[in-house]
C-alpha cells in the first residue's frame, strides 16, 4: 500500500515510524520546508506518548537527553506558595506505566529522525491540492508533480491543506493568550536552586511554567499572558526581555530571576490560537492527525502526544483492514475523535483555571487546590490518570499484527 504523509512534524514522522513497524514499506513522507528543524524549545513528554515512543526504539535516547522530573507543582504567582503537588517520579511512573519526560523539541526530533530511512522523506515539497479517484488519491505537490497513492494522511499543522480540501476553510481561534517563551543556560539560574520538577506559577490573568531539558543543562520556561490582540502564530518572533519584566517583574523573586538571567537574544513571543473540535477526520482514503485535526492550547501540554497517539492508532487501523483503506481509517477517526476532542476541551478550560482573575474566584480555586492537596496526598487527580494512564494499543480488540 502507497501511503503518503503530508508534514514531517512530531506527527507525521511518529505516523512513518508506526506504519513502518508494522510492514508498511512504501510510505512517503513530504515537507515543505527544506529542512527538518526544530524550533529551540521545549516539549513535555507524559506516559501515554512515551510508552508508544518506546515501543518505537526511542525509550534510550529520550533517557540519555531529557530530564525526568520528579513531581508536578502549583505554585501562586506571589508567594510561591505550593498549591498543589503531584509526583511525576517512581510513583507516577508506577501508575502510568511509563515516564515522563522534559525533552528540547530538536532531541526529540533527531531521536525521530535516527529511526527513519531517509531515503522516505521529501523535502521541499508542498502538497497543495488533491483529487480523490476511486481506487486512489492523486496529490499536487510544488514544485510541479503529481504522486499517486492509495493513502492520504494530513499531518500538515493548523493551517492543514488537507483540512481545508475536506472541511472547508475555516481560521483557527486566537485563543487571547501569548506566550513567552525561553531556553536559559542552567548555569544562569544556579543561584536560584531549581529543582527538577514541572512547575506552574498562577497569578491574575498570567501564568509562567518552568523545566529543565537537555540533560539538564539548559532551562525552558514559557510564561503565558492574557492579551485582546492576535498576534502571529509563530515560533521564531523575537521577544524583549524588558517586557516581560514589565509583566512578570512584581511575581514572586524566583520568576523575576528566571526572566533576568535570560540571554537578550533568547526570548520568544507566540500567540496561541486553536481551533473546534471537527466531528469526522476522514473522507475516503484521506485522513488528519495531529494538529491539522485538534489544534489545541498548550495548558495540558498534549498537543505533540495527542499526535503521537494519533499516529499509533492509524498505524494499527490500517494493518487491522489493509484490503479496505477508506474504512481502516473511518475506524482510525472513530477511535480517536471522542479522546482528541476531550483532551481539546480540557485544555480550554485550565486556560480558565490558571489565568483566574477575580480575587474571590482565585481565593476559591485555590483553596479547591488545598483540599485537593490534602484528597491526593500520595494519590493522582482524575485528569491526570485519564490522560497519562491511557495505553493507545487498549483501542484495539487485538494487538495489530504486521502486514504481510
Ligand atoms: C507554546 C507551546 C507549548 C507546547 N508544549 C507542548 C508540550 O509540552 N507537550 C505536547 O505534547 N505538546 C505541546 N505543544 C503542542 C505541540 O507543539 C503540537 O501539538 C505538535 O507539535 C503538533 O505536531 P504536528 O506534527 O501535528 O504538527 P506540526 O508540528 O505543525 O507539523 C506540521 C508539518 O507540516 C508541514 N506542512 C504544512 N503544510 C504543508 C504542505 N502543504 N505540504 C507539505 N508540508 C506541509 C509543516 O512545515 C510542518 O513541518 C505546545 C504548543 C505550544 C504552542
Amino acid at each position: 500500500m502507497r501511503i503518503v504523509i503530508v508534514g514531517a512534524g512530531i506527527g507525521g514522522i511518529t505516523a512513518a515510524l508506526a506504519l513502518k513497524r508494522l510492514g508498511f514499506d512504501q510510505v512517503t513522507l513530504i515537507e515543505q520546508a527544506p529542512a527538518i528543524r526544530a524550533v529551540g524549545a521545549g516539549i513535555q513528554l507524559s506516559a501515554n506518548c512515551v510508552r508508544l515512543l518506546r515501543r518505537l526504539g526511542l525509550g534510550d535516547a529520550l533517557t540519555r537527553v531529557s530530564v525526568r522530573p520528579s513531581a508536578h507543582i502549583f505554585r501562586d504567582w506571589k508567594t510561591g506558595e505550593v498549591l498543589l503537588h503531584t509526583a511525576l517520579g517512581p510513583k507516577a511512573e508506577a501508575a502510568f506505566g511509563d515516564s515522563y519526560f522534559h525533552a528540547h523539541r530538536a532531541d526529540l526530533l533527531a531521536a525521530l529522525l535516527e529511526k527513519l530511512d531517509a531515503s522516505s522523506v521529501r523535502l521541499g515539497c508542498r502538497l497543495v491540492g488533491f483529487s480523490e479517484e476511486a481506487d486512489r488519491v492523486r496529490l499536487k505537490v510544488e514544485p510541479g508533480g503529481t504522486i499517486k497513492a492509495d493513502v492520504l494522511i494530513g499531518a500538515d499543522g493548523i493551517h492543514s491543506t488537507v483540512r481545508q480540501a475536506l472541511f472547508g476553510a475555516d481560521r483557527p481561534r486566537f485563543a487571547g493568550n501569548v506566550a513567552w517563551r525561553a531556553l536559559v543556560p542552567a548555569e544562569r539560574v544556579a543561584h536560584l536552586g531549581l529543582d527538577k520538577v514541572a512547575e506552574v506559577w498562577m497569578g491574575p490573568n498570567r501564568s509562567l511554567v518552568r523545566y529543565y531539558v537537555s540533560a539538564g543543562r539548559l532551562l525552558n520556561w514559557i510564561g503565558i499572558t492574557r492579551a485582546k490582540e492576535g498576534e502571529i502564530e509563530s515560533w521564531s518572533a523575537k521577544g524583549i526581555v524588558a517586557d516581560a519584566l514589565d509583566l512578570w517583574g512584581d511575581w514572586h523573586p524566583i520568576v523575576r530571576g528566571m526572566i533576568e538571567a535570560t540571554p537578550s537574544d533568547g526570548l520568544f513571543r507566540m500567540g496561541l490560537y486553536d481551533r473546534d473540535p471537527l466531528h469526522a477526520w476522514t473522507g475516503g482514503r484521506v485522513a488528519i492527525l495531529g494538529d491539522a485535526a485538534h489544534p489545541m492550547l498548550p495548558f495540558h501540554a498534549q498537543g505533540a502526544a495527542q499526535s503521537i497517539e494519533d499516529a499509533w492508532v492509524l498505524a494499527g487501523s490500517l494493518a487491522e483492514n489493509p484490503a479496505d483503506p477508506p474504512a481502516a481509517l473511518a475506524a482510525f477517526a472513530a477511535r480517536r475523535i471522542e479522546r482528541a476532542n476531550w483532551v481539546q476541551a480540557y485544555s480550554r478550560e485550565m486556560e480558565e483555571f490558571v489565568h483566574q482573575a477575580d480575587p474571590a474566584r482565585i481565593e476559591y480555586r485555590n483553596a479547591r487546590l488545598r483540599e485537593r492537596l490534602k484528597k491526593y496526598e500520595g494519590e493522582f487527580p482524575p485528569g491526570q490518570v485519564k490522560l497519562y494512564s491511557f495505553d493507545a494499543d487498549s483501542v484495539f480488540p487485538a494487538p495489530p499484527q504486521a502486514v504481510a
